[in-house]
């Protein structure tokens, strides 16, 4: 009998997890809202209650975005001198929007490497086992 749920090369599960799609079916969403995922995959089963990924995707998109952000800062600064309040104007909401955009899918990412290295605390296996 053929595995049902074969370990999926990391390349896939890279592009499963940055798409928030289920780590073992590769069809169901692992998202039940924004940021808060389901309990199990709605397709497969998979339980994802373990997957606490915590502080996980926060740290890369405050660095890339951080970075972005001031880096772009700088070279404006530089170039025009502009007011603090342009700053202020300009880089706050690009941030904050940059960082809703990002967050969700790093989230995903993380929970898919969980599943693929064993450090939830529920019973998944790669390989749906
Ligand atoms: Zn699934």
């Amino acid at each position: 009998m053929a595995d049902e749920h074969p370990e999926r090369p990391t390349r896939e599960l890279i592009r499963l997890g940055l798409r928030g799609q289920c780590p073992r079916c590769a069809y169901g969403r692992i998202f039940a809202a924004y940021l808060t995922l389901a309990d199990a995959c709605p397709n497969c089963g998979l339980k994802l209650t373990g997957s606490d990924v915590g502080d996980g995707p926060v740290v890369p998109a405050m660095l890339l975005i951080g970075g972005l952000i001031v880096g772009m800062a700088a070279v404006m600064e530089l170039t025009w001198q502009l007011p603090l309040w342009l700053h202020a104007m300009l880089w706050l909401p690009l941030a904050i929007f940059l960082v809703a955009l990002i967050l969700p899918p790093i989230k995903g990412l993380t929970v898919a490497l969980q599943h693929r290295y064993r450090s939830t605390e529920e019973d998944t296996r790669p390989g749906g086992q």
